[in-house]
């Protein structure tokens, strides 16, 4: 389904990045493993994908610095000759009520979640524009659709990337570059795994479907949008979240 795809997966080394970047290559195509510190873990789903018969490689970079994005999309380019996929995926919380939010946890949210994705696609969007072709997609969040007491700088960063989303699909659409958002619902990951049990079962209760989803259950998704499966459908944000929002 995605033969001689090349496809970049940012934060890719552990939760949804990591489900994502293993099933696009089960459908073949060759993914690059972002990562920012942890390499040994991105290395684990790298070998995971090998052992699978897949082909994959880690990549080290911080996406909220534009020029090592630039590297890292450059040195792909020089290898593969192309990029066909781009999941933006590397995200943070810093959470907290706004009254006592800090400037800089408001700062570090918003470079990573909203200016990340607008590095990566700032540099891959020039030889996409070359090629005619791509699929760009972002990963929102259900706290971007519908905000989140105790995430202002998460839900802005993640709403942000929806009027991104619409907005680069409408700059792209006509070259042939599609550009899609997911927003999760409550996904099982290290990023919830903080969470008490208490305040699981109480969002859970909340969920359509009575369960939490899946970094799977995300991932699903992606391969979709990145297919062309989806070859009419850009600038849309889709919810994965079990019916928690709708
Ligand atoms: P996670 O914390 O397990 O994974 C996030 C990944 O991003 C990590 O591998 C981390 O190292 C990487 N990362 C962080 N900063 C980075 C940077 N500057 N450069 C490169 N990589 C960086 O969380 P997850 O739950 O797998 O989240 C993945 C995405 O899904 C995030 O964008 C998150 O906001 C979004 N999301 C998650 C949920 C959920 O319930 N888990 C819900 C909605 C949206």
């Amino acid at each position: 389904m995605l033969e001689n795809k090349v496809a970049l997966v940012t934060g890719a080394s552990r939760g949804i990045g990591r489900a994502t970047a293993i099933k696009l290559a089960s459908c073949g195509a060759t993914v690059i493993v972002n990562y920012q510190g942890s390499k040994e873990k991105a290395e684990e789903v790298v070998n995971t994908i090998l052992a699978n018969g897949g082909q994959a490689e880690s990549y080290g970079c911080d996406v909220s610095d534009f020029e090592s994005c630039g590297n890292m999309i450059g040195e792909i380019i020089k290898k593969y000759g192309h990029l066909d996929i781009l999941v933006n995926n590397a995200g943070i919380t810093r959470d907290g009520l706004l009254m006592k939010m800090s400037e800089e946890d408001f700062e570090k949210v918003i470079n990573v979640n909203l200016k990340g994705a607008f590095h990566t696609i700032r540099h891959a969007s020039r030889y996409f524009l070359k090629q005619r072709s791509g699929s760009i997609i972002n990963i929102s969040s259900v706290s971007g659709v519908s905000g989140n007491a105790g995430q202002a700088n998460y839900s802005a960063a993640k709403a942000g990337l929806i009027g991104l989303t619409k907005s680069v699909a409408k700059e792209l659409g006509s070259r042939g570059i599609r550009v899609n958002a997911v927003a999760p619902g409550f996904i099982e990951t290290d990023m919830t795994d903080a969470m008490p049990e208490s305040a699981k079962e109480a969002i859970k209760g909340q969920i359509t479907m009575g369960r939490i989803g899946t970094p799977d259950d995300i991932a699903g998704v992606v391969v979709f949008l990145a297919s062309d499966a989806s070859s009419y459908v850009t600038g849309q944000t889709i919810a994965v979240d079990g019916g928690m929002v709708f």
